[in-house]
């Protein structure tokens, strides 16, 4: 199967969250038909080549997209070619990057390796529940992996985490006539001085990542106009950084605010690899970049726990999400060309030098 018609084959074939079923299927029936043994958990797929003993990568990204969005011209699921460029639902964001894998992996299964690849094409990316967190154990111990997301191919070494806060500003209900005279203490003026001291917070600068603001995404609080709401509650959603402990930043929060502050989600940690590691430099030699860059955006790589890994693909980051998605064919093939050699250079990074 040529690689535009590996990718039309994938974007054809609807996978919203939760729904990865007839999409698995088909990558199923594929992936055996090349001669692998292919596990498979739920929607979540699985296999590996090489030589058994070696150093094991990774090489993971999810089967998974949004729901179309609005603007989309023509039907979202269905792939159209135009000269070089493929518009559909997921093309982008990550069926392009699934599909360079998958090519990457044929060729490469057909080369003498010096270690193992893992192959985990995953569910529910986008919605963090039933995907790669349910197989992770099963894959067994690994080296470094390549977590695979439109970057351009440049080779993300740090990732954002993700926390959201939920704060609850109290006060007393009170006739909003009568407030001054009962002293009633309105919740909203409350969060509101709490948003202020929100908006003004600065964070840690990193070197790849740079400057991040938490921004207060949804409120909700006041019942009628004529009563002083006891209640608001707003949402904090913070892009945290490498060197920041989701825990710790909470307590800050707390220590800062006069509303109660609860964690709403924590589990998106932060990720950063060291430059040196030979999972970034057999990116970086692969992909014949001078250095890494940071990515604002999470992805599975914030579930893989301590293994060192870089976030890197064909496509764009500002694509994804967007009506009218696409993936040129040049990049599918720069992508399938990178993960190879990224493969091969890790491998060689690994074997022990001779004394
Ligand atoms: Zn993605």
């Amino acid at each position: 199967m040529s690689p535009a018609e590996l990718l039309t084959l994938l974007v054809g074939t609807p996978s919203v969250s939760g729904e990865e079923g007839p999409l698995a299927d088909l990558l199923q029936e594929l992936i055996a038909s090349e001669g692998f043994e292919v596990h498979r958990e739920g929607h979540n797929l699985w296999f590996s080549f090489g030589k058994p003993g070696g150093s094991r990568l990774l090489l993971n990204s999810h089967l998974d997209t949004v729901p179309p969005c609005a603007g989309w011209e023509g039907d979202p699921y269905t792939p159209v070619w135009t000269g070089h460029r493929l518009q559909g639902l997921g093309a982008n964001d990550a069926k392009g990057c699934v599909a360079a894998i998958l090519l990457a992996a044929f060729e490469l299964s057909k080369q003498p390796l010096e270690g193992e690849v893992v192959v985990a094409l995953t569910a529910e990316e986008e919605t963090g529940g039933q995907g790669i967190t349910t197989i992770l154990d099963r894959l067994g111990p690994l080296a470094g992996a390549l977590v695979g997301e439109p970057t351009g191919l440049r080779i993300c070494a740090a990732q954002r985490g993700l926390l959201v806060l939920k704060c609850t500003a109290h006060g007393q209900s009170g006739h909003a006539a009568n407030a001054q005279m009962l002293g009633a203490e309105n919740a909203i003026h409350k969060a509101a001085r709490d948003i202020g001291r929100v908006a003004a917070m600065d964070f840690p600068v990193h070197p790849l990542l740079g400057s991040q603001k938490a921004q207060v995404t949804q409120i909700q609080g006041g019942l009628r106009h004529n009563q002083v709401p006891d209640t608001c509650e707003f949402l904090i959603d913070l892009r945290t950084g490498p060197e920041q402990d989701h825990e710790a930043l909470a307590a800050d929060f707390q220590r800062q605010l006069e509303s109660d502050v609860a964690i709403h989600s924590k589990r998106y940690l932060p990720k950063h690899t060291d430059p040196g590691h030979p999972i970034v430099r057999a990116a970086l030699q692969a992909a014949g970049k001078a250095g890494p860059v940071g990515s604002a955006t999470t992805s599975d790589w914030a579930l893989l726990g301590n293994l060192p890994a870089v976030k890197v693909g064909p496509g764009d980051t500002f694509r994804s999400h967007t009506p009218n998605e696409y993936l040129t064919l040049p990049e599918l093939e720069a992508g399938a060309a990178f993960y190879a050699e990224a493969a091969t250079a890790f491998f060689k990074l690994q074997v022990p030098r001779e004394a």
